[in-house]
């Protein structure tokens, strides 16, 4: 949570954006915030998807990814999902969470997986297509 810049002397002297030794073009806050705000909504899409398709994730979690927007781990029922999702529009999140939710139930991308996307979420096409947008 940043200061509220109630002043405009409070606005002008706003420090800049924390930023990381290693990787000093990642504002900290921004993704501490974007972090928090993909949290607060993978949780409901969990608790709706996880009883609908009768899976349980044993573990989730958001981390900076370099080439994934999720990962599954189906024996030890563990999810991950990209920080980068945080700036996709919704329907493209949920797809994600179906998506690794559905390696619970089969573990590659084989035809029996793209047969239960089409089940559970029949325009999981589109909604993937939103992922690749600029
Ligand atoms: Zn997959």
């Amino acid at each position: 949570m940043s200061k509220p810049r109630s002043t405009l002397l409070g606005w002008f002297f706003a420090p800049p954006p924390r930023r990381s030794r290693v990787h000093p073009e990642r504002d900290l806050a921004a993704e501490k915030r974007q972090r928090a705000e993909l949290k607060a909504a993978i949780g409901p899409l969990l608790a709706l998807w996880e009883p609908r398709m009768g899976v349980k994730a044993a573990f989730w979690g958001v981390k900076r990814m370099r080439t994934r927007w999720g990962t599954c781990n189906p024996s030890a029922r563990r999810i991950w999902l990209s920080l980068a999702l945080a700036s996709r529009p919704p329907e493209a999140l949920e797809y994600v969470v179906v998506h690794e939710l559905v390696h619970l139930l089969e573990p590659s991308h084989n035809a029996r997986f793209k047969a239960l996307m089409s089940q559970f979420l029949p325009d999981w096409k589109a909604r993937k297509s939103l992922l690749a947008m600029p």
